[in-house]
């Protein structure tokens, strides 16, 4: 019998060779973007299975097409499970990227020209949160709360004055790359006092959260918690809003027919296997493990006298400020470690004075490393060859020769999915 992958290779060579091109890439490299993972192999399954012909349009027993049977089954399955595993009382599967979450419950929940109080972008806040450039930005009217760099801190006085100030329909918390956790209390007493709706985006978290490694906004009263299922939780790529039950009908309105049309059941199969994992024991072991490997890496830079941001980490990121540690800017130190086989991202810092594309410095995680088995002491191994590369960007000997060394290393460590 010929195998699905057997097709692809007869009849598309060139997609085929991208294909493994990329399967090397990713197994012969160190993955160091916190936003990235590898999906568990039962996630590879259900993307690439029949539920991608099905169109689905509506609820689970509220469908606009027939055929719902096997559909209704595994959205109720993705539901029930997200709300047991975030203890929440209500839950959308069906967003189809963490983008789409997001504009979901801000059309939803609000009127154009409402104000939202948000993280500032340099400071940690994501594209969605009302970038200038985004449509959401345009639509919304967002505020901005800042952090201190020095120990990252949120001054919530400052935020508490902003509020009354501002008096925001929504507060939103969360981040893409602010390296430490949230006093979730602080946001919901603030956003009590001033009858905003409270929301957290866990993007990058929500895994730590799912794995009981990072604390539970829902656990301190927060209404509506979205998060990405790709990133932290290693799921496919799709977005889940979570909410009380006083916001269940407005959400469900706002992603269908509000802003999509039929889900990909595919991917909402994937995001209920995924919730099955992330009740193991394994997975509350991974969870803790990405954070014990955060801390360690980020010692492993601070002991070579590297400059983080807010001066280490409480969850599984880092920044570094090249620009100050290395003398160079975080494009260049991400097309170095690249070089060696190591993949990271050029980061904007804290109120950066260099442009996005040309930033201070780079953002580092350790989701991926740890989902290959990494530990601590190889947490150690890749801050010296990260140092070195960083440390001398104009030996190319020296870069050839770490790359080596990295790709001998990654031997060790199987890719989830492709062995
Ligand atoms: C990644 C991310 C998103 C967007 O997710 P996409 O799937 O890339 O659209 C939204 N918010 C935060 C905080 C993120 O980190």
């Amino acid at each position: 019998m010929t195998t699905n992958l057997e097709y692809l290779e007869q009849n598309d060579p060139a997609v085929f060779a991208a294909l493994r091109g990329e399967e090397n890439r990713q197994r012969m490299g160190i993955e160091l973007i916190p936003s990235e993972n590898y999906t568990f192999p039962e996630v590879l399954a259900t993307l690439g299975s029949v539920f991608t012909n099905k169109y689905s349009e509506g609820y689970p027993g509220r469908r606009y097409y027939g055929g719902q049977e096997f559909t209704d089954q595994i959205e109720t399955l993705a539901r029930d499970r997200a709300k047991e595993v975030f203890r929440c009382e209500h839950a959308n599967v069906q967003p189809l990227s963490g983008s789409a979450m997001n504009q979901a419950v801000y059309l939803g929940l609000l009127e154009p020209g409402d104000t939202i109080l948000a993280m500032d972008l340099s400071h940690g806040g994501h594209l969605t949160h009302g970038a200038p450039v985004s449509h959401m930005g345009k639509i919304f009217n967002f505020e901005r709360y800042v952090t201190n760099p020095v120990d990252g801190s949120i001054d919530f006085d400052k935020v508490r004055e902003d509020a009354l100030k501002y008096r925001p329909k929504m507060i939103l918390a969360g981040y893409t790359s602010y390296p430490r956790d949230l006093d979730y209390a602080a946001f919901v007493s603030i956003a009590e006092e001033v009858g905003a709706i409270s929301m957290t985006d866990a993007s990058h978290f929500g895994g730590l959260v799912a794995g009981g490694a990072m604390k539970n906004p829902f656990d301190f009263g927060f209404d509506v918690v979205t998060t990405t299922t790709h990133k932290s939780l290693r799921g496919p790529r799709g977005g889940m809003i979570l909410c009380k039950k006083e916001f269940a009908k407005k959400i469900d309105k706002s992603v269908f027919p509000g802003l999509q049309g039929g889900p990909h059941m595919n991917a909402v199969a994937g995001i209920a296997t995924t919730l099955l994992n992330a009740q193991g024991q394994e997975f509350k072991d991974y969870a803790r493990q990405v954070l014990l490997n955060a801390k360690a890496l980020a010692a492993g830079f601070i002991e070579r006298q590297a400059s983080l941001v807010t001066g280490g980490t409480d969850n599984h990121m880092m920044v570094i400020d090249t620009s100050i540690s290395y003398g160079i800017d975080g494009r260049v130190a991400e097309e170095l470690l690249d070089q060696a086989s190591i993949t990271t991202n050029k980061q904007i810092i804290p109120d950066d004075p260099n442009p996005p594309l040309r930033p201070s410095g780079i953002r580092i995680g350790t989701p991926a490393a740890t989902a290959r088995g990494m530990r601590e002491a190889d947490m150690e191994k890749l801050a010296g060859w990260i140092h070195i590369c960083l440390s001398n960007p104009e030996d190319e000997a020296k870069i050839t020769s770490i790359k080596g060394e990295v790709e001998e290393f990654c031997q060790q460590f199987p890719v989830p999915g492709l062995e």
